[in-house]
């Protein structure tokens, strides 16, 4: 046990709770506390002791959330201070490293508890950041945090898109976007291999751009050239234009409920050098648009499924399963026999196993076998911490389909 001075409010743990902490783990269920530490408040710092009074780890409380304590570091001799955070930063800067800015300037920054950071996740749009935090505990090292960031990255600015509905629980307030720091345009022009988007940060979805779809971006190239390409829950386009890139042959329809986001795949393609009159853009329900489609016998060579997440909490799992049977079928209702079907889902509570499960019923169901090509998580810029599987997201598998 070290004896360092450095020393924060202590919550005891009951015994034998410590293990899962001790593989890395950074999260302590309330149930796991000797006693709340009712005299902290929300987010202060406290060092985690076991029921013998061993150091453990060091982390920020909350007592309004199951999740009662998030660990930031295991070494009782490290501070949670700005150099803690620039320490933290630069890890991560370092891992993004593999990126060649030339062809992608645009990742995430800082992935939560896959960055030992819970409680922040902060997306790079070329010299624009856009956090979001989620904890009271972040929200307490929010200055030292932005300041931090900005002297690491020399961002030109950084946005603030505290938006997210977990605030609630933790008892935070939804925020308004706020430049944090420097100045943020309303548009931002980022290349991902490549590949050029315009990124609204301001208004965009989640943070502006869905860049835990980059590698599979890439991947579907291989399948598009000179092919008729449906594109379902197209955003911005991200898919689209990659596919639209790959030959002059190849013909997208991107599907999407909303108009803004249309449009700006339009422009995305156009940004691209792509002719946008040459290729299809639906403002529509994808399940309307589908069943339309298959009724006037619509047959597409490739087809993309990236859906909203379906179903955010474990009570709304199985309706969320039917409404993942539903698309699938669908959308193998519209391809052709042996077509290459996209299929994601970015549901926290539907696991891998749910997803192949979902593809193998509809495939018994409609008579088409199919065969697994690749299947993807999310990039490498989202790291994950190796024993907290349940802070994995996106699933996404490429098929062959008879
Ligand atoms: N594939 C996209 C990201 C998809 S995010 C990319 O690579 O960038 C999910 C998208 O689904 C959002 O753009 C949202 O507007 C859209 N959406 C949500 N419900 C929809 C529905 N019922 N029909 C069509 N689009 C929908």
């Amino acid at each position: 046990m070290s004896t360092s001075a450095i020393r924060y409010p202590t919550a005891s743990l009951k015994p034998d709770r410590e293990k899962s902490l001790l593989s890395g783990h950074l999260w302590i269920f309330s149930g796991a506390l000797q006693q709340p530490p009712h005299w902290i408040e929300a987010g202060g710092l406290v060092d985690v002791k076991s029921s013998t009074g061993q150091f453990v780890a060091r982390g920020y409380y909350n007592p309004h959330t199951d999740i009662a304590i998030r660990i930031l570091t295991h070494n009782s001799e490290e501070a949670i201070d700005a150099s803690f955070l620039h320490l933290r930063i630069r890890s991560a800067l370092e891992l993004r490293d593999i990126f060649d800015p030339d062809q992608t300037n645009t990742y995430r920054l800082l992935n939560a508890e896959g960055d030992g950071l819970p409680g922040v996740i902060v997306d790079r749009y070329a010299d624009i950041l856009v956090a979001q935090i989620h904890t009271a505990g972040m929200e307490r090292l929010r200055p030292l945090l932005i300041e931090a960031l900005m002297a690491e990255t020399g961002a030109r600015g950084l946005l603030l898109r505290n938006d997210s509905q977990s605030r609630r629980r933790e008892g935070l307030e939804l925020e308004e976007p706020i430049v944090a720091a420097g100045e943020v345009p309303a548009q931002v022009l980022v290349r991902e291999n490549g590949v050029q988007f315009h990124v609204d940060p301001w208004q965009g979805q989640k943070t502006g751009f869905f860049i835990d779809q980059r590698d599979k971006r890439a991947a579907l190239c291989k399948y598009t050239h000179g092919k008729r390409v449906l594109n379902c829950f197209s955003y911005t386009g991200g898919f689209s234009v990659y596919a639209a890139l790959t030959s002059h042959e190849t013909n997208v329809t991107s599907v999407d409920i909303s108009a803004p986001a249309i449009e700006a795949a339009r422009q995305n393609f156009t940004l691209n050098g792509l002719d946008a009159d040459a290729h299809q853009f639906l403002i529509a329900d994808v399940f309307d648009y589908l069943e339309r489609a298959q009724q006037d016998g619509e047959q597409f060579d490739v087809v993309v499924l990236d859906p909203p997440a379906f179903a955010k909490t474990q009570s709304v799992r199985s309706q969320a399963l039917k409404a993942y049977r539903r698309l699938n079928m669908l959308g193998m209702q519209v391809l052709r026999p042996g077509g290459i079907l996209l299929t994601c889902s970015c549901s926290g509570v539907i696991g891998m196993d749910d997803l192949l499960g979902t593809l193998s019923q509809v495939a018994q169901r409609l008579h088409r076998p199919v065969q697994l090509l690749e299947s993807y998580t999310h990039g490498v810029d989202h790291p994950m911490n190796l024993v907290m599987p349940e802070t994995a997201y996106l699933k996404a598998l490429f098929c062959r389909v008879e």
